[in-house]
């Protein structure tokens, strides 16, 4: 295991908690100077930038298992015990090098494999732009058909995320070449982008599985939605379509509204879906969730090249940022 300063397993986050610090998972930082030894020389000065980063880098890491294969099975074990599926990304995105790209295949069939052996329930999700979309799409799509076919004779479902909006075609077209080849193939689309209710249309009809998300990158105002009352409303008309078109998909917010409205449609009008949520983030509601019977999946994501990744649950919720912040100035 590399070593590190965060909680690394979800019993460990689950155990920093909901907490007067303002969030789930948010703890006051025991070993940061409080008001009364404030640094006062140089050398105090960079020990303690350095105890702030690794601080701040802690409370992220509730948001990844781990940096290593097992870490990431026990925490897919750990989601299986309660009552969730796993579906677990190897963190890395916008590879340019070719030995890089070969090495993430190669990760994601010792991943399939440790998971078929390990019995885990759940699969994998990829970011095409690992497997090297901004090489040459059809070099990804070569890349990723080892991983498709050993998910194919696993049975499990095979998920793309979706990256920025400028590799958006080629991530569909790259998904409708792997259904093609197996029929449980998942693709995500991003509420954010103007775009997405007509993908929703069509994707749904030809059989692939959709993961509704608000969107995580921030995109141009002319291919997206900014305020998050438009997001929040482009992602209710599309729940809409997904519920009067779509086989099988997965309702992946964290967002009380998004989910009640989930709730209300699968009443009017029965339909497969799960709720897919991250771990880390909002975990009691996981639990809820599953306790009332909804089929739940937990997205768990490892490996040591998380910081993008973070930078990313950080702007999810800059709230913690500056929770983190007032609380380290007031010591
Ligand atoms: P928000 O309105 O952002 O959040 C709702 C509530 O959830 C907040 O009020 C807060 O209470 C809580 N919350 C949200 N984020 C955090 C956090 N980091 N820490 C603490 N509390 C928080 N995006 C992509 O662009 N591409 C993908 O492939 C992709 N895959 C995803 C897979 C899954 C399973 C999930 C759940 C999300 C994925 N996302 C992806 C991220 C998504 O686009 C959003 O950025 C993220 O889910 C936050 O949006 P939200 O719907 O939860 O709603």
């Amino acid at each position: 295991m590399a070593p590190g300063p965060w909680p690394r397993t979800n019993s460990q986050t689950a155990a920093v908690g909901a907490n007067a610090w303002g969030g789930p998972g948010l703890m006051r930082p025991t070993h940061l100077p409080t008001a009364f030894d404030r640094p006062r020389t140089w050398s105090e000065l960079i020990a303690f930038a350095k105890r702030a980063g690794e601080s701040f880098i802690g409370r992220s890491h509730q948001w990844v298992a781990g940096e290593t294969l097992d870490e990431a099975l026990r925490a897919a074990k750990q989601a299986n015990d309660r009552g969730m599926e796993a579906i677990v990304n190897h963190l890395g995105e916008r590879l340019l090098d070719r030995a890089q790209v070969e090495a993430t295949t190669r990760e994601y069939l010792r991943l399939l494999d440790a998971m078929q052996s390990s019995g885990i329930r759940g699969t994998v999700s990829l970011k095409p732009t690992q497997f090297g979309l901004l090489i040459d799409r059809a070099y990804a799509l070569s890349q990723i058909f080892p991983v498709l076919d050993v998910a194919r004779a696993q049975d499990r479902v095979l998920w793309l995320d979706m990256e920025t909006a400028d590799t958006t075609d080629d991530t569909i077209w790259i998904c409708e070449r792997l259904l093609e080849r197996h029929a449980k193939v998942g693709i995500c689309l991003q509420a954010n982008l103007k775009r997405t209710l007509k993908d929703v249309e069509r994707l749904a009809q030809v059989g692939v599985r959709i993961r509704l998300v608000k969107g995580a990158y921030k995109e141009p105002s002319d291919i997206a939605y900014e305020s998050r009352t438009d997001i929040d409303r482009a992602y209710l008309s599309n729940l809409e379509i997904l519920f009067a078109r779509a086989r099988d998909f997965a309702v992946a917010s964290h967002d009380p509204r998004m989910i009640q409205r989930a709730l209300e449609l699968a009443k009017e009008r029965p339909a497969r879906f799960d709720f897919n949520l991250l771990q880390g983030v909002r975990d009691p509601l996981h639990t809820e969730l599953v306790s009332k019977g909804h089929r739940v999946a937990e997205y768990i994501s490892y490996g040591p090249k998380w910081l993008p990744y973070f930078g990313r649950r950080w702007r999810d919720r800059p709230r913690n940022m500056l929770t983190m912040a007032r609380a380290f100035v007031s010591g």
